[in-house]
């Protein structure tokens, strides 16, 4: 006989779990000031939204939310004019932890929202919790908006119990009070509450007060349309966001709702002195207008971890793990809408104002090369854009420096070879060298160029790159100069040798002779995949 099998309801024994919900919810404790500011904000929000349906007709009235501390009575209290609670509404969104009343909100009223409208912020029905990481007493005092509702006050000291009873409130709305305990008195600080307020609610949709000011931007540009902007909208608020930085070179406005929700302004920044060095600005990832992260190392493609901005999906998983965010397909899908509307970005002002975009170059030159090697759709579409910059600062296109180069090549090979150099001042005398023949020099001397140049030869046909001093020069143009050396053979001879002895490296060449006499009478070179290994090996740091 087999085991009869028994299905069951898994309980849970709330003493155990509170604690395990109050410590381990979220690893930074400041994170409760957001939880609650957003929930005012929903607060405001859903009243709003009720007197637009028609379901509430008193005054809205002005709907500020107020952050205000008491260093003698260690309270932070947190206080709205939204829709306020009923005591059964308490019982019902308060007590039950894990039951979202924002989710209830949406569904209830999903049918009267307009279509992509969705800016409820709370989903999970925890961050009311939160409270508990700084209080050791929580209180509500709140007011239903419904006619006639009474007052009520909810009291709960992190325990299982409660108390729940009636209090007066003259308007509509809650007051958050928080008794904070004594490991989070760092709380009770006007600069410390200022910077978590700025942090987290800078473009809050409501206007949050604090200390006599209101904190925040409710409109920020991303959530208006291009249309309605100017350029100066554009700068300004990128002074906003990093202060410090110089103009940025241009921006994308980003706008999608299907497949998923994104919006937000992405901005080239203009990177001054090492181009490689990330900078302390980063892009900044919000849900809703509320401040999560600046660290979007999943959400926005590795070679555009350099940009500034502003990114805001309400569909971006925020309190999950990293590798479950690496795994997420709207995170993927996000990645490659950002990756393309770059590209066609830096495509457009290409193709609408050559002269600018290559003024703009520079600067945006290692975007391009990062982004090729990194990924082949975003090669695919830069290969049409992406400039070369030769000796003399003047720019082509690959195909471009192609059959620039092309016509100048007397040799019969089929390659097709784009000569370089990594250091216009130590390599002067045979870039001026190769000039002189007719020949075009590239000027290929950023860190990420040894890569660029390997993965451009692999992608573009019949085209072999070679550095300027390599062994190959000679037989690449036929100069027409007859090399008359100035030296005997015997001369020639013993020079060479005294070359070859002094630097003792057998991966150099050195000739005498074949250069023209106005030149250099002695040349060393060094084939050009010998210094390539050389070259990757150094950069790798063997
Ligand atoms: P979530 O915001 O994800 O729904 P929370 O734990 O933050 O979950 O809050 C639980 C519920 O408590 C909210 O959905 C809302 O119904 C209610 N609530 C919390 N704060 C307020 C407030 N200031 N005004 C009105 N209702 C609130
Ligand atoms: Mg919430």
């Amino acid at each position: 006989e087999k085991g009869a099998s028994t299905r069951g309801q898994i309980s849970i024994h709330t003493e155990n779990i509170f604690p395990i919900i109050k410590k381990f919810l979220y690893s930074d404790h400041e994170i409760f000031l957001r939880e609650l500011v957003s929930n005012a904000v929903d607060a405001s929000q859903k009243l709003q939204k009720l007197a637009s349906y028609g379901e509430y007709n008193e005054e809205v009235g002005e709907l500020k939310i107020t952050v205000a501390f008491d260093k003698d009575a260690k309270t932070i209290t947190i206080s709205d004019r939204g829709i306020g609670m009923t005591a059964d509404e308490v019982k019902k969104y308060i007590n039950q932890i894990a039951f979202s009343g924002a989710t209830e909100f949406v569904e209830k009223y999903k049918d009267k929202a307009t279509a992509g409208e969705t800016n409820i912020i709370g989903h999970f029905g925890l961050g009311f919790y939160s409270a508990f990481m700084v209080a050791r007493e929580v209180e509500i005092i709140t007011k239903s908006y419904q006619p006639g509702a009474q007052a009520v006050r909810w009291v709960c000291d992190g325990s299982t119990e409660y108390e729940l009873s009636e209090a007066e409130r003259a308007d509509r709305g809650t007051d958050i009070i928080l008794h904070i305990a004594e490991d989070s008195e760092e709380f009770l600080d006007k600069y410390r509450l200022k910077g978590i307020l700025e942090k987290y609610g800078k473009f809050l949709p409501i206007p949050v007060e604090f200390d006599g000011e209101v904190i925040n931007t409710t409109t920020p540009i991303w959530t208006k349309s291009p249309a309605d902007l100017t350029d100066d909208d554009y700068k300004s608020f990128y002074r906003d966001l990093y202060p410090m930085s110089p103009e940025p070179l241009f921006w994308i406005h980003l706008n999608v709702d299907y497949p998923f929700n994104l919006t937000g302004v992405l901005y080239f920044p203009k990177l001054d002195g090492d181009k490689f060095q990330m900078k302390r600005e980063k892009i900044q990832l919000y849900s809703r207008q509320v401040f999560i992260t600046d660290e979007v190392k999943d959400v926005v493609p590795d070679f555009l971890m350099m940009l500034h901005g502003v990114i805001d999906s309400p569909d971006i998983p925020l309190n999950v793990s990293r590798s479950f965010l690496q795994a997420d397909s709207n995170v993927k899908k996000i990645n490659g809408y950002i990756t393309r509307k770059v590209a066609d970005k830096l495509n457009e002002l290409f193709v609408n104002d050559r002269a600018g975009f290559e003024a703009k170059y520079d600067d945006i030159a290692i975007f391009v090369k990062y982004g090729s090697l990194s990924d082949d759709k975003f090669y695919d579409k830069a290969k049409d854009f992406a400039l070369v910059k030769n000796t003399d600062g003047k720019y082509f296109t690959l195909n471009e420096y192609r059959e620039h180069v092309q016509a100048n090549q007397t040799d019969k090979s089929e390659q097709v070879v784009f000569l370089y150099t990594t250091d216009r001042n130590q390599q002067d005398a045979y870039v001026e060298s190769a000039k002189r023949r007719g020949y075009d020099v590239l000027l290929m001397d950023t860190i990420i160029d040894a890569h660029y140049i390997n993965a451009l030869e692999y992608k573009l046909e019949k085209t072999t790159f070679k550095r300027v001093d390599a062994d190959t020069l000679d037989k690449l143009i036929d100069s027409g100069v007859a090399s008359e050396s100035v030296l005997s053979e015997e001369e020639r001879t013993r020079l060479k040798e005294l070359f070859e002895q002094t630097l003792n490296d057998k991966s150099l060449t050195v000739s005498v002779e074949s250069l023209p006499t106005d030149e250099l009478p002695v040349s060393i070179t060094m084939p050009e995949f010998m210094r390539r290994m050389k070259d990757m090996s150094a950069l790798s740091g063997e």
